[in-house]
């Protein structure tokens, strides 16, 4: 049995085929387009493998795996030092389990302590899938933000390399913006600060002064599964939360968001004859699940 073949470009969006010659001659022949990915950072390349996910942030409430830290929140005063053991501590059970390891950026140990990991073994890594993983674009689309040099230079690269690649599926797992605007948020005992979404546990009394905190205008509440927050704030397309549980500095591109906005639509390119036609992750869903049955 033949294994499917799939190339994930991260943070790659239609917009960037300018920049790539070989990918857009591909284009011209075969099914490509536009991907909503829908709201959140995992979420959309789980519903891609698994047709479903409830997951909206790497972070969630749950069985306590992460109890463990409860005994290390010393580290958190230990600077770079005390990072470094963090995501040493962090990763040695994933990496036994065969989980995706990676960094904990600047997440207090007296939070994670309290959280468990929304997911474990990538989704797209299976028996019967070949896959291949670009992550340039991600990273230098945070620094430099989507229309510097550094980016352009990165496309053409990867679409070299993609000459040489079979492929039935290339798709992005997200786009990204340019940020417009920075906000704070309150940051209290019990809550999860991401670039684009600001997380809370409390009481009903607690949560009632973080809204009245909330920058309002630029985002708003959404209501999603507890475990993800009890009070879930989304900022608006652009803007940025800084200071955060990730980043050091203020980053100049982001993705998330609520998905809507052309710029954080994904891509996907399929190893078959059509046009351009713009998808919904559920409705690709079908098509990969289709792709594997036939191998
Ligand atoms: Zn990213």
């Amino acid at each position: 049995m033949a294994r499917t073949k799939i190339i994930l470009i991260d943070a790659f969006k239609l917009e960037y085929l300018k920049y790539a010659p070989y990918l857009r001659s591909l284009c011209e022949k075969k099914r490509h387009g536009n991907l909503d990915m829908g709201i959140g950072h995992w979420r959309g390349v789980d519903i891609l493998f698994n047709g479903n996910s409830e997951i909206i942030g790497n972070f969630c409430k749950g069985s306590g795996k992460l109890k463990y830290f409860k005994y290390f929140k010393f580290l958190d005063n230990l600077g770079r030092f005390g990072r470094f053991l963090i995501n040493v501590l962090f990763n040695i059970p994933r990496l036994l389990k065969g989980y995706e390891m990676f960094k904990t950026g600047k997440i207090p140990v007296s939070m994670l302590c309290k959280l468990d990991v929304s997911y474990g073994k990538h989704v797209g890594k299976k028996s019967d899938i070949d896959f291949f993983y670009f992550g340039e674009l991600d990273n230098l689309g945070h620094k430099y933000g989507t229309k510097s040099i550094q980016i352009i230079r990165a496309i053409r690269n990867i679409d070299k390399k993609l000459e040489n690649m079979k492929f039935d599926l290339i798709f992005s797992d997200h786009g990204m913006i340019d940020v417009e605007k920075i906000i704070s948020v309150p940051i209290t005992n019990d809550c999860f600060i991401d670039s684009d979404m600001a997380r809370y546990w409390g009481s009903e009394e607690e949560l009632d002064k973080i809204r009245g905190e909330l920058p309002m205008e630029n985002g708003r509440i959404i209501e999603w599964d507890k475990k993800y927050g009890d009070l879930i704030f989304l900022v608006n397309t652009g803007v940025l939360i800084f200071p955060d549980f990730w980043n050091e500095n203020i980053v100049k591109g982001m993705h998330g968001y609520d998905g809507k906005h052309q710029d954080m639509k994904a891509f996907y390119l399929l190893n078959e004859n059509g046009n351009k036609e713009d998808l919904k992750v559920e409705e690709l869903h079908k098509i990969l699940n289709g792709i594997r049955k036939r191998r």
